[in-house]
């Protein structure tokens, strides 16, 4: 992979038309299954009370950005940790409880694994913070090709040009051309928000010997529940 200021730099030249073009001949419209939503168990997809908690689920993860936790926040008058949890990759449990670094957020999730702004009657699925959500969700099943991004849900099972499609089963319908804009857009804007991120965090990172366990994010060194070390 190039240096993440060369992928940055490809990321602002993506041209919105081009992206756009690339998820038409693809194809996308989303059923609302809420498999994005939940955990890889399959979760239980219901809203708060008619939920059944099952053993040990594979949680949800998606990657959410730290101005992101706060505009959620604002969405909904919700604490640090109703929002976001560290990313889990690199955190071990202990006999202490969890310990570890790790370099993401992600959104918060319920005991079923789900994330926890997702609910679902009758088989079909809704986020409670649609006009608010992340990047990450804004885009799915999208990713450009471009080191230093996040390839959602595993590798790719189709791509167009700088676009790939990632594990959905609304891929393969027609997208009106207005709409395949907005996902460019948005996507585009996802893959410059990811790279400056990284970059973020590269330069800001500080060794710690803290104990438990520690987000290193763009803005520094914070504890799980978002309060600086
Ligand atoms: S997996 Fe695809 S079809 Fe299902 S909710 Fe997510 S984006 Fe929509
Ligand atoms: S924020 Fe909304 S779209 Fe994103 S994972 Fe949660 S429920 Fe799904």
């Amino acid at each position: 992979m190039d240096s993440l200021e060369t992928e940055l730099d490809r990321a602002r030249e993506l041209d919105v038309a081009e992206l756009a073009d690339a998820i038409e001949t693809i194809g996308f419209e989303c059923t609302r299954c809420g498999a994005c939503c939940k955990s890889e168990a399959g979760g239980c997809g219901g809203s708060e009370g008619e939920t059944e908690q099952i053993d040990d689920p594979e949680p949800h993860t998606a990657t959410v950005f730290p101005d992101e936790i706060r505009r959620l926040q604002d969405a909904g008058d919700y604490d640090f940790r109703d929002v976001a949890r560290p990313m889990p990759y690199g955190i071990e449990e202990t006999p202490d409880g969890p310990q570890g670094e790790t370099f993401e957020w992600a959104l918060q999730t319920d005991d079923c694994g789900d994330c926890t702004f997702y609910d679902e009657t009758d088989g079909v699925g809704a986020c409670t913070v649609h006009e608010d959500r992340p990047l990450i969700c804004k885009t799915y099943p999208f990713s450009v090709a471009l080191g230093g991004t996040s390839q959602p849900m595993g590798e790719a099972v189709d791509e167009a040009g700088m676009v790939r499609a990632h594990e959905c089963e609304g891929l393969g319908r027609d997208i009106p051309r207005e709409e395949a804009e907005e996902l460019a857009a948005a996507l585009k804007e996802r893959a410059v928000r990811e790279l400056e991120e990284a970059i973020g965090v590269r330069e800001n990172y500080e060794p710690t010997d803290a104990d438990g366990v520690v987000v290193h994010d763009s803005e520094g060194q914070k504890r799980p529940d978002g309060t600086e070390l």
